[in-house]
């Protein structure tokens, strides 16, 4: 494959597993350094060594995003490390689900935390080094894909909060978009179907023996179909933009 991400760097969060994991050795091969940002050391520093192996280039960025200082720290180190950044990947997310009524509240705000506020911080942290590679790097443009879920188009019982804040992904990715499209600053929200991940594990046994139970989806994507997705959208020549992408298994209705 060709390598159109030459000369690019990109910003992956969530890298340490699941679709970010897939995604930052996807835009390695595409050509792209890549930043991994998450709070496992352990899992980022091993998944550096396997893309330098590959003939790639990336960087552990440890941090929790959901603390700001931090967040505007991850992206200060990528700037120091590699002078600029292209693309960002907002993929870290939480899915803690279960009854409105009687919730955990703190559930409820672990996940605003990170599928919103972490978001946020990096998309602010960012933006300038995006806006200042549209206009003066290799490709003239630049990239954010949000990753929201088929949770941000619809919703389910038992989902509520963590549909508020997909939702929430998209609408915000929307006018974003519109901020900054013609700045040739790309904006577009990607929304899975169910993925074979971590991303349930976080869940108690209750909901995991529920989700076990209705699990009417036989064969679920696997991260490197996201990856590839992901890859599509920040690939396009300049003139083109996929503002939404929504990807689902063929046997998830
Ligand atoms: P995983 O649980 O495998 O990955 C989640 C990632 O987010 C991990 O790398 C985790 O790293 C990171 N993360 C969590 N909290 C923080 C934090 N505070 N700071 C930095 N990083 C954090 O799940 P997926 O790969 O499935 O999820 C990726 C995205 O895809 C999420 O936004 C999810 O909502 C979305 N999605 C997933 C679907 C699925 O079926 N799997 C379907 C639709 C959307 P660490 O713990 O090391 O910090």
């Amino acid at each position: 494959m060709t390598a159109k991400l030459s000369g690019t760097v990109a910003l992956v969060t969530g890298a340490s597993s699941g679709i970010g994991d897939a995604t930052a050795r996807r835009l390695a091969e595409q050509g792209a350094s890549v930043a991994v940002v998450a709070r496992r050391k352990d899992r980022l520093d091993k998944l550096v060594a396997e893309i330098e192996a590959a003939g790639g280039t990336a960087y552990a960025v440890p941090a929790d995003i959901t603390d700001r200082s931090q967040a505007d720290q991850a992206v200060a180190e990528v700037i120091d490390r590699f002078g600029r950044l292209d693309i960002l990947i907002n993929n870290a997310g939480l899915m803690l689900l279960g009854r409105i009524v009687g919730a955990d509240v703190q559930e409820w705000e672990r996940m605003i935390s990170v599928n919103q506020n972490g978001l946020l911080y990096m998309t602010n942290a960012a933006l300038p080094h995006l806006l200042a590679a549209a206009k003066d790097g290799p490709r003239k443009v630049a990239d954010i894909v949000n990753i929201s879920s088929h949770a941000g188009r619809q919703a389910w019982a038992n989902f509520g909060v963590y549909n508020m804040t997909k939702f929430g992904v998209n609408g915000f990715t929307e006018a974003l978009r519109q901020e900054v499209t013609k700045k040739h600053v790309r904006v577009g929200v990607l929304e899975p179907g169910a993925v074979d991940t971590e991303l349930v594990s976080h869940n108690n046994d209750t909901i995991k023996n529920e989700l076990a139970a209705s699990d009417a989806i036989p064969e679920p994507l696997q991260p490197g179909d996201i990856a590839d997705s992901i890859a599509l959208m920040v690939t396009r020549p300049r003139r083109s933009s996929i503002a939404e992408l929504w990807a689902m298994p063929t046997s998830q209705a």
